[in-house]
């Protein structure tokens, strides 16, 4: 178990405790030599073995080794230390997702280069010596230095008019002297008295509850809970502003990527200037950036997806989880956590406000705000003229397409009438690539990927078969690869890029985008794509999940989904919940300004749950029979769950391993532990997978009961055994 943070900021002498970044157990002792000083949260790196690691000073030594045995602290970084709040933090999500506090670690300093010392670029200034020898280019150089700013080598040369040769010449005798200037440019400040947009009497209420909350300074979770297009952004910014007033940081998380260009552009709107991005697909230099200037308290707000939760905010004082329900906060690999609920804990460990922002807040949301563990701030109107969108279930058994075809004709009837009035339609089908499956018609082989339990895709356009699981990929053979019938492969089911070959031919004269991952690689590719969309420079959109969220294309009236019973197929506990927050989410596309908009759900189960909720726009009342069902069954949030998964490459060893840990499951009542089953993924990237599933009360420390059944077992090297805290995929 990890050492007790020390909580004052003072210096450590004799030994420490140092977390390494690294799956652990625990930290490690070390001696600080005579002058050195080091600080609890003090970065610092040792010797681990015959390499030399960086790690985090958690506090006094323990004394478990001697303390003439220890090894000492090889050098003290120049970098503020860590908060304690920040090791509090990551002791606590090591803790709950029963993970080596060194692994939650690794995601708080997972910026290279950022402890090193900050790059310095050497820039010169005029001093009171004169060069003994004087040339017309020296005295153009020194004329212009005269002013007293400093300047590099070549802004000198460049201003005087002269040769970088001149310049050096000055600094060689003596004339011009070193002064050494940050690399990076600093980061603009944000003005929150800018004049946002006038609110509506509606907007403005709740902008002054959650700045209430703000000014409080206490430990708050609030749900802004509005229909899409009903100004949450605007009306959270209202609390942004109130933190910003106090000094406070702020970390707006977003789910993806693809939001950030409009949203910058909203923030820059209000606020005069961009805020730091934390994501992915920043540069390390912009990625040292941010984390420097984030731990140095110069970065005043981060909009960023979830890693962003890791960051060493000195003064974080509000969070906002933007689309709060979204599936992208749970991160699957690595630590499995929930940004969404530790964004929660750290916002109650910095005893500060955080707003969870939806038009569809996920259950456990829901449930927190109905129970009034959460506050709830409402906005039920769309913002200005805007109405939400009519939406209609299309029975695809009374009303089915032509054969080979996808697209109902009521369906096809409605992109007509679109095209007519000049506006744009949107197709959504959650599934990428060309066709599903590949069948064989002569004996029915089914191609599947050789190393996971799942059916190829086809990509017609990159003419490939493509496992979505693990990146395989072939071309698209000739023959069949099992009875070797020649031209026999047939595609079945549609993706994207099939619906969008259906468009061209009913609609010939329309221009059609393919909005899918495979599509668009990086945010300029999503920027391009989204901006043509805004312009009108597309009649018809199909798209994957990518469109579904926060976008505003105002000439976009019509929505239809392809095949609204998608999400339903796989049965895990929230197929439910999901596919209705996702096809409300693409259904608040429509009719999001003067125009009013229309939804078609093609399904071949109207009658289902799901479908009428979306039809009814009865939410609350579809949420409360979610609830119901599952507080009957004691799932989450009404029980607790932990998903463990043992896999191996090979497969008998897999099944032993989970043999032996399912003898060795401690004997409850509170706990139950169901499998090992093979894994509905049985077969991922080659690995053989089995499944348990832990199922618990809701006040079981279902943490502790995993720890004592794995403490002890013995896993070979070649099996993992992947523990999964509040699982969201029970693949
Ligand atoms: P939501 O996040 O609830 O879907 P947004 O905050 O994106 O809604 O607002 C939808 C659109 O309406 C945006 O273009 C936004 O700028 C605009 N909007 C919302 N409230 C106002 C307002 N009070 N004045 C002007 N424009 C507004
Ligand atoms: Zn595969």
């Amino acid at each position: 178990m990890a050492s007790e943070i020390s909580t004052e900021d003072e210096i450590v002498s004799g030994t420490v405790s140092v977390l390494l970044p690294l799956a652990l157990p625990r930290p490690y002792d070390y001696k600080v030599p005579a002058g050195v000083q080091v600080r609890p949260g003090s970065y610092v790196i040792v010797p681990l073995g015959p390499q030399e690691v960086i790690g985090v000073v958690w506090g006094e030594g323990t004394g478990e080794v001697g303390h003439n045995r220890l090894r000492p602290v090889t050098e003290v970084l120049d970098v503020p230390p860590m908060p304690e709040v920040l090791r509090r933090f990551v002791d606590w999500v090591a803790g709950y997702t029963v993970s080596p506090p060194g692994s939650v670690l690794r995601l708080a300093i997972r910026a290279p280069g950022a402890l090193e010392p900050p790059r310095m670029r050497t820039a010169y200034r005029l001093g009171a010596a004169r060069p003994s020898r004087m040339t017309p280019a020296r005295a153009r150089a020194v004329e212009v230095a005269e002013d007293g700013f400093a300047r590099t080598v070549r802004e000198l040369a460049e201003e005087a008019g002269v040769s970088d040769g001149v310049v050096r010449g000055l600094v060689d005798a003596g004339a011009l002297l070193p002064v050494d200037l940050p690399t990076e440019a600093p980061f603009p400040a944000p003005l929150p008295d800018m004049p946002g947009v006038a609110l509506s009497p509606e907007q403005a209420e709740a902008a002054g509850l959650l700045r209430g909350h703000v000014e409080a300074r206490r430990f708050a979770a609030v749900l802004l809970d509005g229909v899409t297009g009903s100004g949450k952004t605007e009306v959270y910014f209202e609390a942004v502003a109130a933190a910003l007033s106090q000094g406070k940081q702020v970390l707006i998380l977003l789910p993806e990527i693809a939001l950030t260009s409009q949203f910058l552009d909203r923030f820059e709107r209000r606020f005069g200037c961009r805020p730091a991005e934390w994501h992915s697909d920043l540069s390390t230099r912009e990625r040292r950036r941010v984390w420097r200037g984030v731990a140095e308290g110069h970065v005043p707000v981060v909009v960023g997806a979830r890693s962003a939760l890791f960051l060493p905010f000195p003064e974080l004082g509000l969070i906002v989880v933007d689309e709060e329900h979204d599936a992208a906060f749970k991160q699957e690999d690595g630590v499995p956590y929930h940004a969404r609920d530790m964004a929660v804990v750290r916002a109650s460990l910095g005893q500060f406000p955080i707003v969870l922002s939806s038009a569809t807040p996920s259950l456990e949301t829901a449930v927190n705000a109905e129970q009034g563990r959460y506050a709830r701030v409402r906005l039920e109107a769309r913002h200005g003229v805007a109405e939400l969108p009519d939406v209609t279930a299309i029975d695809m058994r009374a009303d089915p397409p032509e054969r080979g075809r996808w697209l109902s004709p009521v369906l096809v009837r409605e992109i007509h009438k679109a095209l007519e009035a000049g506006e744009q339609s949107m197709l959504f089908l959650n599934r990428r690539g060309y066709a599903p499956l590949t069948l064989c018609r002569t004996c029915g082989h089914r191609i599947e990927c050789p190393q996971c339990s799942a059916w190829l895709v086809e990509h017609r356009f990159r003419r490939e078969l493509v496992c979505h699981h693990c990146g395989y990929s072939a071309p698209v053979p000739k023959a069949c690869p099992s009875c070797g019938a020649e031209d026999a492969l047939v595609a079945c089911g549609p993706g994207v890029e099939r619906i969008a070959e259906e468009v061209a031919e009913l609609f010939p004269q329309a221009r059609a985008a393919i909005v899918s991952s495979d599509n668009l690689r990086g945010p300029a590719a999503h920027e391009a794509v989204f901006a043509a969309i805004e312009a009108r420079e597309v009649d018809i959109v199909i798209g994957t999940q990518i469109v579904a969220k926060g976008h505003h294309f105002p000439w976009l009236t019509l929505v239809g989904v392809v095949d609204a019973d998608l999400g339903l197929e796989n049965g895990d506990l929230r197929a439910g919940e999901r596919t209705f927050q996702l096809l409300q989410q693409v259904a608040g596309r429509a009719g999001r300004a003067e125009r009013p908009g229309r939804v078609f759900l093609q399904s071949f189960m109207p009658e289902h749950g799901v479908m009428r909720a979306l039809v009814s726009g009865r939410r609350d009342e579809f949420l409360a029979r979610e609830a119901a069902a599952r507080e009957r069954v004691g799932l989450p949030p009404f029980g607790r769950l932990v998903g463990v998964v043992v896999s191996a490459p090979d497969a008998a060893l897999a099944q032993k391993v989970a043999r032996e840990m399912s003898r060795r499951v401690p004997r409850t009542e509170d706990v139950s532990v169901l499998g090992p089953a093979p894994a509905p993924l049985a077969l991922l990237r080659g690995r053989t997978r089995l499944r348990f599933l832990v199922k618990a009360g809701r006040s079981v420390n279902i943490q502790s009961f995993v720890r004592a059944w794995l403490e002890d077992m013995k896993i070979p090297n070649a099996v993992r055994v992947s523990v999964d805290v509040d699982p969201y995929s029970f693949m």
